[in-house]
């Protein structure tokens, strides 16, 4: 990504990272920074990609005049569904432990167990490919509506759709870096963005920093309308 280390992993698969595309677990090369700003605004990329999904669910859900508590789900839902797509690319925020997962054997154990497919795909995958596509959006949606079909209409419907949003939002935006993705994946392999060069939102920049911002401000502004 434009002024900042590269990872060693990243560089070797599709490219620069985009919002979300941060990997606080692989190794740095190149000079550090002489202060500890590049890593501040680091921390931004996942929080970028987790507002843009809790505004997209909220403003979905106020649309569909749901109430708290489904908009409560819907959020939740959307915060994981923006972790989803870079479940390719390892140390990103979906592959690493929870808390609960640090602190607690059992939970640990179950963490880990059920993170393995995530492990394996994530082995296979190519970084911003696959699981940055429409199609990707449109399986995920699917999918977990579909596995949750058990627990009822109620709830199916909402956490599909606000994990679904959580996903779109991340594809969305990381087709606003330089990178870009390859929205139409597998019938093309072309990269997609959606501002024109120039404009495009590099992670860790300031211009991100000000996205983040605004959408806070979204947010707030749907909580309280
Ligand atoms: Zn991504």
């Amino acid at each position: 990504m434009d002024g900042l280390p590269k990872l060693r992993r990243a560089s070797s698969r599709a490219g620069s990272g985009g919002p979300s595309c941060r990997v606080r677990g692989a190794r740095l090369v190149g000079p550090r920074k002489p202060t500890d700003a590049p890593n501040t605004l680091a921390r931004v990329r996942n929080v970028t990609h987790e507002l843009i999904g809790v505004s997209a669910a909220i403003g979905a859900a106020k649309v569909a005049r749901l109430g708290p508590a489904a908009i409560s789900a819907a959020a939740a839902a959307a915060v994981y569904g923006s972790w989803l797509p870079d479940i390719d690319q390892f140390g990103t925020r979906v592959h690493r432990r929870s808390r609960l997962e640090r602190r607690s054997l059992v939970a640990g154990a179950v963490g880990a167990l059920l993170r393995l497919p995530l492990v394996a795909f994530g082995a296979l995958a190519s970084h911003r490919a696959a699981t940055h596509s429409a199609l990707a959006c449109v399986a995920v949606t699917g999918g977990v509506g579909l596995a949750l079909t058990p627990l009822g209409l109620a709830v199916a419907p909402i956490v599909a759709g606000g994990m679904g949003l959580g996903y779109a939002a991340h594809v969305l935006a990381d087709a606003c870096t330089p990178a870009g993705v390859r929205l139409w994946w597998p019938l093309s392999r072309r990269r997609v963005w959606l501002l024109p060069a120039g404009r495009r939102i590099a992670t860790g920049t300031i211009r991100e920093l000000l996205l983040a911002t605004c959408v806070l401000a979204l947010v707030v502004g749907l909580v309280v309308a």
